[in-house]
């Protein structure tokens, strides 16, 4: 199976866990009964009255270590999150799992397949050759993404702070309360803005989990990166298909620590097309050992996108 097969597999799989979590009751807040379920299970301090009552030194301690654990070790654990796959993985999260990276890519590819181009606003130096194929296609499947995506991300997501069969009862009978109705028009009208306009300047200037991993990942010496092979760098065709399948406008030859890298690979599907399975120029590597051997020399027209000679990779 290819690279790209098995990060839409990541991206789909965990695009479904984020919309089930709450049917599934693994995670979720109920504002009604103001519980926080975990795992089927309400967490809770674990604490009755009777401990608050107990003033002695061995009630006190239960009541600090109890608060500990189940109140601020939880928090400690969920922010130490994304700093810590930034120092390993860099922007691998990004790239393989967020639900709203998958829904970018998707806004992406059938903006390219209607317009010809991935943004709305401008055609970039980098955007793919598209194909006019199947056009009726596209414009279907682009508009039965705008109407039912953002919906049922609406209704699950909502179902984060509503118990599920709440906001189901609700659909059925037609007749919402203002917070699920705020809910669902919410969070819709979020995705729908983000996905048609903001797209991966979110990812880039927005997320705080992307901040983080991107902060994280810049400054770690061994976080996972994609490295073009300086010493083989004369095999590069120059057909720019690694530039053209990077959706975050990254130049990928340059194997520059670029904070916008995602890591999902798609250059180095792109390469390997190019120069055939298992003789692409890019692989991923922990930290940059081996691009501090590259090259001394930058091709300037690398930056403009326009050479038609090979490229080679920036000392980094
Ligand atoms: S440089 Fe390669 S790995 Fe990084 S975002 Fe672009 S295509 Fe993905
Ligand atoms: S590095 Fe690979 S994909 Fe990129 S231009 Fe060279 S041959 Fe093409």
């Amino acid at each position: 199976m290819s690279l790209t097969a098995y990060r839409r597999m990541t991206q789909v799989a965990f695009l479904l866990l984020i919309f089930l979590m709450p049917v599934l009751n693994i995670f979720r807040y109920d504002t009604a009964t103001r519980e926080l379920i975990i795992f089927g299970q309400v967490w809770s301090l674990g604490l009755n009255n009777a401990f608050y009552a107990d003033h002695s030194l061995r009630g006190t301690g239960h009541v600090v270590l109890q608060f500990f654990l189940k109140a601020i070790l939880p928090w400690i654990v969920v922010l130490a999150i994304f700093p810590l796959l930034g120092v390993f993985t860099g922007r691998f999260f990004c790239g393989w799992f967020c639900p709203e990276g998958t829904l970018f890519e998707l806004a992406d590819h059938l903006t390219l397949k209607l317009i010809g181009r991935r943004s709305l606003f401008a055609k970039r130096p980098n955007d793919p050759d598209a194909s006019h194929k199947r056009k009726l296609l596209y414009v279907l499947v682009a508009l039965l993404s705008l109407l039912v995506l953002p919906l049922l991300g609406g209704i699950a997501l909502t179902g984060y702070l509503v118990a599920p069969r709440t906001i189901w009862s609700q659909i059925m009978s037609w007749n919402f309360t203002f917070g699920v109705k705020a809910g669902i028009i919410g969070v819709s009208l979020y995705m729908l803005i983000t996905s048609i306009l903001v797209r991966h300047s979110l990812c880039k200037y927005i997320c705080a989990a992307g901040l983080m991993q991107m902060l994280f990942g810049w400054a770690s010496p061994i976080s996972l990166r994609v490295r073009m092979d300086p010493s083989r760098a004369e095999e590069c065709t120059n057909c720019r298909g690694c530039e053209k399948a990077c959706f975050m406008n990254v130049l990928p030859r340059m194997n520059k620590r670029d904070i916008s890298c995602v890591n999902c690979g798609a250059c180095v599907v792109a390469c390997h097309r190019e120069l055939g399975k298992g003789r692409g120029l890019f692989r991923y590597q922990a930290g940059e050992k081996a691009s501090l051997a590259a090259s001394e020399r930058v091709n300037s027209e690398s930056a403009g996108h326009s050479c038609s000679k090979p490229v080679r990779p920036v000392r980094t």
